[in-house]
């Protein structure tokens, strides 16, 4: 995305979500206005008030802003159990083409099981055995005795993800990209990802540098050396495990961002979900959400903005040791937002 022009807003689209959505939303936005927001913000509804709005979780009023805005910060939605209603996220992904899961996950509350952890997870995001191409063959009297699943990988998306991969180590500095597959046995579906690596990383050669794990060895390395990882990039359904996996390195979900970027848009948004147990309290964790801020002001080209906010949290959880229940302290939403206000 272009650069912004000094002092001109960027449309972008706000969807407060469900459950603890509405209040780490309030405690972004305060902390974006103290720092001279650049954005003008179009809320949207979407999952449960997007259902009591007008029956659709994604109603298509907040496409309609984010085909518009083609940038958007979202709260957790809740998924509605029953009702027929597919996942929104996945809706999301397939309406605007987001191919790339970008999660970084880095250490920044001292004291946990790893110290200095600063790792970026790039992850397919619409191919792989997620395209959930599934059926039951029956055997004798039983309609479902044996499930089938196909998943699909092609040279096209491969080649997207991993440009993007090495695009990105290029843009943030960053000296390494690690391909993770299962080329050892699912010789064609990811085998298909490592080759297409393999070619690309060539157009790299001298700027970043390129390895190659096989995904259960890279899951055992990230516990007993995760420093030898830099960038990481794979298949979807091994980059939504392992990413899970990373977060759990630096303190869990609490601490993980995430960005869904394609041509049609760029949606970022915390990994957890609603938390319905703590909705309403005023007690949830803004952090998650605040660092997915930080990646859109990266991704709109303010990284001085971004960098800014990540040094103020830093500041806020190591020196002032102010930090919410879930992270062992006793600061409420807004005692956090208010104390990252202070330091800025
Ligand atoms: P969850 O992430 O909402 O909660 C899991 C646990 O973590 C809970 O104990 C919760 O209190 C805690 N937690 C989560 N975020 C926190 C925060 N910011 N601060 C403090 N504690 C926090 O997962 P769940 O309970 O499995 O899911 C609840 C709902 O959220 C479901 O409807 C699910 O479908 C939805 N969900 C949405 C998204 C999304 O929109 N991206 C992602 C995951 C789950």
């Amino acid at each position: 995305m272009a650069q912004q022009q000094a002092g001109t807003p960027i449309p972008a689209t706000l969807i407060p979500g469900d459950g603890i959505g509405p209040e780490i939303v309030e405690a972004v936005v305060r902390i974006l206005d103290a720092m001279g927001s650049p954005f003008s913000w179009d809320v949207q509804q979407g999952g449960l008030a997007g259902i009591a709005a007008c029956g659709d979780p994604l109603p298509a009023a907040t496409l309609e802003s984010i085909r518009r805005t083609r940038l958007a910060l979202k709260g957790p939605l809740t998924t509605p159990v029953g009702g027929g209603f597919r996942s929104v996220n996945v809706r999301l992904r397939e309406e605007f083409g987001l191919y790339a899961n970008v999660r970084p996950v880095r250490t920044m509350v001292p004291g946990g099981r790893y110290e200095d952890i600063d790792l970026v997870l790039i992850r397919e995001n619409l191919e792989g055995l997620y395209v959930a191409f599934e059926h039951y063959i029956p055997v004798g009297d039983d309609p479902q005795a044996v499930a089938i699943s196909s998943g699909v990988n092609t040279k096209a998306g491969a080649r997207r993800i991993v440009e993007f991969a090495f695009e990105y180590a290029l843009r943030n500095g960053r000296k390494k990209v690690t391909v993770v597959h299962k080329a050892n046995v699912l010789k064609a579906l990811t085998g298909i990802f490592l080759e297409t690596a393999r070619a690309v990383a060539r157009g790299y050669e001298g700027r970043v540098a390129m390895d190659e794990r096989i995904v259960d060895a890279c899951a055992m390395q990230l516990v007993l050396n995760p420093w030898q990882f830099d960038v990481i990039v794979t298949t979807n359904l091994f980059g939504d495990i392992l990413s899970d996996q990373m977060a759990g390195l630096v303190g869990g979900l609490g601490m993980a961002p995430g960005a869904n970027i394609g041509p049609g848009a760029a949606i970022f948004e915390a990994v957890h979900g609603s938390a319905p147990d703590i909705a309403g309290k005023g007690v949830a964790n803004p952090l998650a959400l605040l660092l997915a801020t930080a990646l859109m002001l990266d991704h709109v080209g303010r990284g001085d903005l971004a960098t800014a906010l990540r040094t103020t949290l830093d500041a806020v959880l190591r020196e002032d040791n102010i930090r919410t229940r879930d992270l062992g302290g006793t600061a409420g939403t807004s005692d956090f937002a208010d104390a990252v206000v202070r330091r800025l």
